[in-house]
């Protein structure tokens, strides 16, 4: 049996939480410096309702690069497998999440996947609608699908901090409007991939999409299929393969869990036919993962046998 009780994980919360010394907030976009780095919260989302949690689980925090689970599960349902792996590739990379090196050795220019940011920008650019603004809303309305809550929003600040500063993304996006992967002006991409990055929930919240995932695109409570079964199946295996960036393999070795990260310091995890994690913990490692997130993950997995290998 999983952890049943708040009590049981706000024990392993706190043992945890001491490694939030070891790690730094990002601080590359300059409103996610602001975090507090010894913050740590995790709630766990069963399919029939409950909720076990620890720490400050109503702290809201931008979801970052867990965001590009989520968007390529809307172009995936929009445009189908064939169209979107066109595009963009299936294969993990060993570099950082916001590398150009092994983009200039693919020809054609195909990021290698749609976890790191090259891959993320050709999915964001798939979203479709008429301008920016409508192809943000129906990127939300999907959350709001994902979450059944209709009050979750962007946090205009962490977004227009982060587009003063996406100098890295802009380089990336020309270098694939030049090889004729994107076809839309570069700022228009830009502000969608802000803003879907700034797009901010707490863990409660976070949990309940992965349980989702997790549950092979349905939700139990309402009873609605959101995902479908086999594009549920390739994102869990993106998470598997690619979700945490470089640091992919040692964590399918220590944890063995699907899980997406963000620089924000939030962790998606969804175990297989179970439940539904969301993690806060903005201190993070030298490869941008939350630090104390990825050891209270290790503690659950091993006291709970929750590897799935
Ligand atoms: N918005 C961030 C970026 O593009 C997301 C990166 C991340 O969370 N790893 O740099």
């Amino acid at each position: 049996m999983f952890c049943e009780s708040s009590k049981e994980l706000a024990h392993f919360v706190s043992e945890a939480r001491a490694f939030t010394n070891q790690g730094k907030v990002a601080d590359y976009i300059p409103a996610l410096g602001k975090a507090n780095p010894h913050d740590l919260s995790i709630a766990i989302k069963y399919p029939d309702g409950r909720y076990v949690s620890a720490g400050d689980v109503k702290k809201k925090f931008t979801l970052q690069s867990i965001s590009k689970v989520i968007s390529l599960a809307l172009v995936l349902s929009d445009h189908g497998p064939d169209y979107v792996f066109d595009k963009v590739g299936m294969e993990p990379t060993g570099d950082p999440f916001n590398s150009i090196a092994k983009l200039e050795n693919m020809v054609p220019a195909k990021p290698l996947n749609p976890m790191i940011n090259a891959g993320a920008l050709v999915v964001t650019h798939m979203i479709e609608g008429k301008s920016v603004d409508a192809r943000f809303q129906r990127l939300l309305a999907f959350i709001h699908d994902l979450t059944n809550d209709y009050t979750i929003d962007y946090c205009e600040q962490t977004a227009q901090s982060e587009y003063e500063t996406a100098d890295l993304n802009r380089a990336l996006s020309y270098f694939l409007k030049q090889h004729g992967q994107i076809d839309e002006p570069v700022e228009h991409l830009i502000q969608l991939y802000t803003k879907q990055c700034a797009i901010e929930m707490n863990c409660l919240q976070l949990a309940r999409i992965a349980m989702v995932f997790a549950q092979d695109g349905k939700d139990h409570e309402t009873g609605k299929q959101i995902i479908s079964k086999d594009i549920a199946r390739i994102c869990k295996t993106f998470m598997v393969t690619c979700g945490m960036y470089n640091a992919s393999g040692e964590f399918a070795i220590k944890i063995g869990i699907p899980a997406k990260s963000g620089v924000s310091g939030g962790i998606m995890g969804a175990v297989p036919g179970k439940f539904g994690i969301g993690i806060f913990g903005p201190a993070l490692d030298d490869k941008g993962n939350s630090i104390a997130g990825l050891k209270l993950l290790e503690l659950l997995s091993k006291n709970y046998s929750l590897s799935m290998f």
